[in-house]
């Protein structure tokens, strides 16, 4: 689930408003804040498209695990699933194949926890189609 927003880092560009398919975060006075960081599908949308390397998701997908966020900034891992990905502007670099093609189990994973949580809060609408993956409309 996501972690850490680093306010020091965030350009507010206000994509990671746009992406995110749970509604989990708020336009802040200066930068967006985590809202509702349980409503979070651990889908990694807003990572892959904050060019800042602002965010962090947990892998956790259950439950919120706190994180140490000096720990995250030494880890080097902050923007490493966007790069590794091949996503966006490293798309044509040869140092990062563009693995688009494993993200389907991450994404299905997340539409399973989504749809269980919808199940759970309201079983009446558990057939009800999920929200589709945001492909359009995204700030530039
Ligand atoms: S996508 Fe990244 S840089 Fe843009 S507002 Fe969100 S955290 Fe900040
Ligand atoms: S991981 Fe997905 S659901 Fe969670 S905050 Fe980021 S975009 Fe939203």
């Amino acid at each position: 689930m996501i972690a850490l927003l680093l306010s020091d880092r965030c350009t507010a560009c206000q994509r990671c408003i746009a992406v995110c398919p749970r509604n989990v975060f708020d336009p802040g006075p200066a930068v967006p804040v985590i809202a509702r960081p349980e409503d979070c599908q651990t889908c990694f949308a807003c990572e892959l498209y904050c060019q800042a390397d602002a965010l962090y998701v947990e892998p956790t997908v259950d439950r919120l695990v706190p994180v140490d966020e000096d720990a995250v900034r030494a880890s080097g891992l902050l923007g490493v699933y966007r790069r590794d990905s091949g996503w966006d502007e490293w798309q044509d670099d040869p140092r990062y194949p563009n693995q688009h093609w494993r993200m389907g189990e991450v994404f299905a994973r997340g539409q399973a926890d989504q749809q269980a949580r919808q199940a759970a809060r309201a079983p009446s609408l558990s057939a009800t189609p999920s929200r589709p993956w945001p492909d359009e409309g995204i700030p530039s």
